[in-house]
């Protein structure tokens, strides 16, 4: 044998080590919305039919490899600050992956800023709330623009000369991220600029002055002097800021240029190193003089910019249960494919326990998510814009709260490398508590909710009767529903009480839900496992009689 041959032989062994079996693939190339049942039904149920087709093309384009791909790459590479350009002048620009623009992009280009906007209508919020459900979990981040210039368009309407300036900008169909005075561009988004350090649940502390330019009041210009803690988006065209004008604390849309061209300034001072949600900028910024108009009334701030942030709270519902989602898929997928002690997991009894536990808690999530896109579509109705009014609040609380720990879980379903940077949980993990905290955070959540419950009586009956609804067909929603409503009777000691009083609200809305629309092998394991008073509970401990498997099978998405 000559040296040469020892050589190539050697290079065999060393190569040879083993071969790659019972590990699972990408999910990827697969169309998430017609890929889940829970979704398809939700949509048709709650009012948008019509757009099943548009929906299984969105879910076609962003559930391909390559679309996928963006929302891994705009989070590996963070955005950048630069406060000057190299010559010293300010510039306050933030860069970002274009994997971040492609994303937007997509957004603006299908509606998910706009769409109930320009056209209202049934189903409008459903579809639109479906598209963001499918959009986040591919990304939540670049969400935070999106629901923000979505959210923005209410409290714009406060005062109708704003609006008629700003709306068509802010509703267009396309991106435009130019650092550019807005005059100069056809599509805008718009940001939020509300914390302050010393409180950010109490606005009402805020110390941003807002000094009038002439005589003032609503539609008026003002020049604002202060800083904000967090504002997210920052390339974003405008903001809704709060700031205390002399008759109170008041609400004023602050664009980043002047209208003669020059910088407003809004100085960014630096970013914010967030554990989560990397691809999306929040920044700390001072404003020197910053001209803002004021939208709404005079003192009236938090009145009119709460138009926005119900939106938002929203849309917080709608991204947590899609980042449940985007967990409890990975889960499934993984588990249908990887096999221990000679059989695939999925059906081995105690992990099918674990992923039909997921898998209700997920549909549960998105129930409600999609019921109150349906009441968004219904206001004019009374009944429906009491259950906007009560279930925003609960919804945000409860559904966001419950999104940590399930993704959690669905991560330890993959086992170690679950935990792995190139795979998506850490991703998912570390966006899994924003949703819960910004926006108002679950105390303020539970506090809003008993506001509602003080301020509109009718809110609760029309809880109520929700519940009622789906009553007789399952008894342990009926007895659930009996203790809630003497719950809701009982007037002491509320603020100390309202966690558990929205836990429950929650849950039996849920159930309702569930009991009315989804077959009886979930709807029935939903409430025996959440409602039966069981105790404390790990996910996986469903009780017995269960049908997991077809829980499993109906979630299971399909590549
Ligand atoms: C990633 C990220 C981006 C953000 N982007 C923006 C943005 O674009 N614009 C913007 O304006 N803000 C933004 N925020 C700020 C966010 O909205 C606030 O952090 C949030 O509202 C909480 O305010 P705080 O941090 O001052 O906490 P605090 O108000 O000090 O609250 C601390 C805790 O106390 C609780 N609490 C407060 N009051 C009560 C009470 N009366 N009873 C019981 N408990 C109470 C709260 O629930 C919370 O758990 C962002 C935050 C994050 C994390």
């Amino acid at each position: 044998m000559t040296a040469s041959d020892i050589a190539s032989q050697a290079a065999v062994f060393l190569a040879d080590t083993h071969e790659v079996e019972n590990v699972a693939h990408e999910l990827a190339d697969y169309n998430p919305y017609l890929a889940d049942v829970a979704l398809t039904e939700a949509v048709s149920r709650e009012g948008a039919a019509q757009e099943h087709e548009a929906l299984a093309a969105f879910g076609r384009l962003v559930g391909r490899a390559e679309h996928i791909e963006l929302g891994a790459a705009a989070n590996r590479c963070p955005p950048e600050l630069d406060t000057h350009d190299r010559f010293g002048r300010r510039v306050d620009l933030v860069r970002f992956h274009p994997a971040y623009h492609a994303l937007m992009r997509t957004s603006i280009e299908h509606g998910l800023h706009a769409s109930p906007w320009i056209a209202p209508g049934p189903g409008a919020h459903v579809a639109r709330a479906a598209r963001c459900y499918l959009h986040t979990q591919v990304e939540a981040g670049h969400g935070c623009p999106i629901t923000m210039t979505f959210a923005a368009v209410p409290t714009l309407r406060a005062t109708p000369a704003l609006a008629q300036a700003w709306e068509p900008k802010v509703t267009a169909r396309s991106y435009d991220p130019r650092n550019v005075p807005d005059a100069a561009k056809t599509a805008v988004t718009i940001g939020m600029a509300m914390t302050e350090k010393q409180g950010g649940s109490d606005v009402r502390a805020n110390t941003t002055r807002a000094h009038p330019v002439g005589g003032g009041g609503p539609g008026a210009a003002y020049e604002l002097v202060g800083h904000k803690y967090f504002v997210s988006a920052p390339m974003s065209d405008a903001f809704l800021v709060l700031a205390q004008a002399p008759g109170g604390l008041s609400c004023f849309l602050l664009p980043r240029w002047r209208p003669d061209g020059a910088k407003n300034p809004m100085q960014v001072i630096r970013l914010k190193r967030k554990m989560g949600n990397v691809s999306n900028a929040s920044c700390e910024t001072e404003l020197r003089g910053a001209l803002a108009w004021m939208v709404g009334e005079e003192g009236r701030g938090v009145r009119t910019i709460i138009e926005m942030v119900a939106m938002t709270r929203f849309d917080c519902i709608v991204g947590s249960a899609a980042g449940q989602r985007a967990a409890v898929a990975q889960a499934l997928h993984h588990c249908s494919l990887r096999a221990a002690f000679g059989r695939v997991l999925s059906r081995q009894p105690l992990m099918a326990n674990v992923l039909a536990d997921l898998a209700l808690e997920q549909e549960a999530a998105l129930a409600l998510a999609m019921r109150l896109a349906r009441a968004l579509d219904g206001r004019a109705d009374a009944h429906e814009d009491l259950l906007v009014r009560l279930m925003t609040p609960v919804g945000k609380y409860w559904v966001c709260k419950r999104t940590p720990g399930l993704t959690y879980e669905a991560m330890e379903c993959i086992g170690g490398s679950g935990v792995m940077e190139d795979g998506p949980f850490p991703r998912l993990f570390r966006e899994s508590p924003v949703n819960a905290i910004w926006e108002g955070s679950g105390n303020i959540q539970c506090l809003d909710v008993l506001r509602a419950m003080h301020k509109s009586p009718a809110a609760v009956e029309a809880l109520l009767w929700e519940l009622a609804a789906a009553k007789g067909a399952n008894a342990d929603l009926d007895r659930a529903a009996g203790e809630l409503r003497r719950e809701l009777a009982d007037p002491a000691d509320l603020e100390h009480r309202a966690r558990s009083l929205v836990d429950r609200i929650a849950v039996a809305f849920q159930a309702s839900l569930l009991v009315r629309h989804a077959p009886p092998f979930v709807a029935d394991a939903f409430c025996a496992s959440r409602l039966a008073g069981a105790g404390p509970r790990n996910f996986g401990t469903l009780p017995r009689g269960v049908d997991c498997a077809a829980i499993v099978e109906r979630a299971t998405p399909r590549s």
